[in-house]
């Protein structure tokens, strides 16, 4: 793997080796072993002592591919592809955390995360702590004598919440924890959690990465001592992309500079848009001005990324209606996508959490999450214009 001055260079050039067949763009590799040429080398490659393909569960030249720009857009020296965000978020924890340990975590973070930490780590006795994004100070208060991996994920979803990547990582450090950092909503065009000292950066590649909302998947990146511990644990336990969702979303990184760039752009103008509008009583976007992190923000991430979330006057009422009413814009689960996307997050993504759960990362039940895609901005706006005054009827 050789590296270029520039993200987008080596979005675009990194790529597996060429086989005899002289292909230009890397062909899938749908085999799930490969084969040994003679009883030594089985041995050497199974001992470690030689790199190489053995069985797709371990390695596949489409994951690596994949997983080696990751690499280079992250800035960091390794990784592991993942068959879905979710089995990087999870086995980013379970790969480290042991009976006993304690995360401290930030609390506005992805509903099955929430999941994994109040519902199942507590079970082979992991415990938690949430920290409110406008306490910035108890990040090391609530440090205990068992805590052992900070976990947080900025901006969040769908609050769109900032938090300091090199406050974290400071505190990370002096006390030698792992720093674990979901990256999805920012990708890595947008910000690169590894220059705070992030451990581990997690993300889902189905929303941003994949950008066309095909595929399912996910990478944990690290320095080479995390991963080798990452690798270990999904070696034996499976959660491995299929090369062909690598072969997407490796296809998919050669265009994250350009579709990022416009993503941000229509988010920006949709935000501004918003924020002057009679009937919208709050707009959140990192890069707004009235964004209460808006310096922080600025800070660690190039653009204000392309998720926009406001809240209706009229509420809940108000807030089912619009989506009721959108013409062009889905109502769907997913972001990230070429095409814009509205959700209901109390309804839908977070509807597992109490309404005082809820409350206190603040999803309000009027709150709409907007996905801003690459459609022109001027349709993004009429249709969203249009649903408004449909909701008011
Ligand atoms: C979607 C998402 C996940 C989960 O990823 P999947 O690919 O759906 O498993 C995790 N974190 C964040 C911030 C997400 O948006």
């Amino acid at each position: 793997m050789s590296a270029w001055k520039n993200f987008e260079t080596n979005a675009i050039r990194t790529q597996a080796e060429r086989s005899h067949q002289r292909e230009h763009s890397a062909p899938i590799y749908a085999t799930s072993s490969f084969v040994f040429d003679d009883a030594e080398q089985a041995r050497a490659l199974f001992a470690g002592e030689q790199e190489g393909n053995i069985y797709t569960r371990f390695s596949n030249p489409n994951n690596d591919e994949f997983i080696d720009k990751m690499c280079l857009l992250e800035g960091t020296e390794d990784g592991m592809a993942m068959a879905s965000g979710m089995a990087a978020m999870f086995v980013s924890m379970a790969a480290f955390l042991n009976q006993g340990d304690h995360l401290l975590i930030c609390r506005s973070i992805f509903g099955s995360t929430h999941q994994i930490t109040t519902q199942l780590l507590p079970r082979w006795g992991i415990s938690h702590t949430y920290v409110d994004i406008q306490q910035p100070e108890a990040w090391e208060k609530e440090i205990r004598k068992n805590t052992r991996m900070i976990f947080l994920e900025t901006p969040s979803n769908p609050g769109l919440d900032i938090i300091d990547l090199e406050l974290v990582g400071d505190i990370a450090k002096k006390h030698g924890l792992l720093f674990n950092v979901d990256n999805c909503f920012a990708t890595p065009y947008l910000q690169n959690p590894a220059k705070y000292g992030a451990d581990l950066i997690t993300h889902s590649a189905t929303k941003f990465i994949d950008g066309q909302g095909r595929v399912i998947g996910g990478a944990i990146l690290g320095t080479k001592a995390s991963i080798e511990k990452v690798r270990f644990f999904a070696r034996h336990t499976g959660p491995a992309m299929s090369p062909f969702n690598s072969w997407i979303l490796s296809k998919s990184l050669e265009t994250l500079a350009v579709r990022m760039d416009k993503h941000c752009e229509n988010a920006l103008n949709l935000a501004m848009h918003l924020e002057k509008h009679q009937d919208v009583l709050l707009v959140k976007y990192p890069f707004l001005p009235s964004h209460p992190n808006v310096e922080i923000a600025k800070k660690q991430m190039k653009l204000g990324g392309g998720m926009v979330s406001f809240e209706l006057k009229g509420g809940i009422d108000q807030g089912r209606k619009f989506l009721d009413s959108l013409k062009m814009i889905s109502f769907s689960a997913n972001l990230g996508d070429t095409r814009s996307i509205a959700a209901h997050p109390a309804s839908t993504t977070h509807s597992k959490l109490s309404s005082e759960e809820r409350a206190s990362v603040g999803i309000t039940d009027g709150l709409i999450r907007v996905s801003v895609g690459l459609e022109h901005v001027s349709d993004i706006i009429a249709d969203i214009e249009q649903a408004m005054e449909a909701s008011k009827k």
